[in-house]
């Protein structure tokens, strides 16, 4: 992506004076800004999020369902060379990623159970089993099983 410049003149005067260049890089909204910290800009008889309004003028448009993601972080900026676009399945990918990586840190089974060298049943492929809960896991599908099975010989 070429480089923009600050006050580039495919955006109106009214956008840059409510823009303020940061020495990080980042060009904050000074403005109002939505309840999620995006910049609000008035265009066309309606709010928009000003960093889409960047990016939509600066850089080209955004693809249908797409997001626009700060790789600064910071959602009232609204430097286009802090900006890239994803698709929502992509974000929702990145968001997975970030929960599994979270999941395997973690030191309790989602029941609760220690992760303890006691309880703890490493499968081949790594993956960690709370053997309480196996153990549980086991009497239920037997009580099922028995259950079923009285079924079955009295239906049809
Ligand atoms: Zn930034
Ligand atoms: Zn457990």
């Amino acid at each position: 992506m070429s480089t923009v410049n600050y006050g580039d003149e495919r955006l109106p005067e009214r956008f840059w004076t409510k823009v303020a260049a940061q020495p990080s890089g980042c060009w904050l909204w000074v403005s109002t800004k939505n309840p999620r910290g995006y910049g609000n800009f008035w265009k066309a008889g309606t709010h928009r999020p000003a960093h889409r309004v960047a990016y939509e003028a600066l850089v080209g448009p955004i693809p249908e369902g797409a997001d626009v993601r700060h790789d600064c972080d910071i959602p009232s900026c609204v430097n286009p060379n802090h900006l890239r676009t994803g698709t929502r399945s992509e974000n929702m990918r990145d968001c997975l990623e970030r929960g599994r990586n979270a999941q395997a840190a973690k030191e309790f089974c989602l029941q609760g159970h220690p992760y303890s060298e006691e309880n703890t049943y490493v499968r081949p492929s790594g993956a960690r089993t709370c053997r309480t809960c196996q153990r549980e896991a086991v009497h239920r599908y037997q009580r099922r099983n028995i259950g079923s099975a009285a079924d079955a010989g009295g239906a049809a």
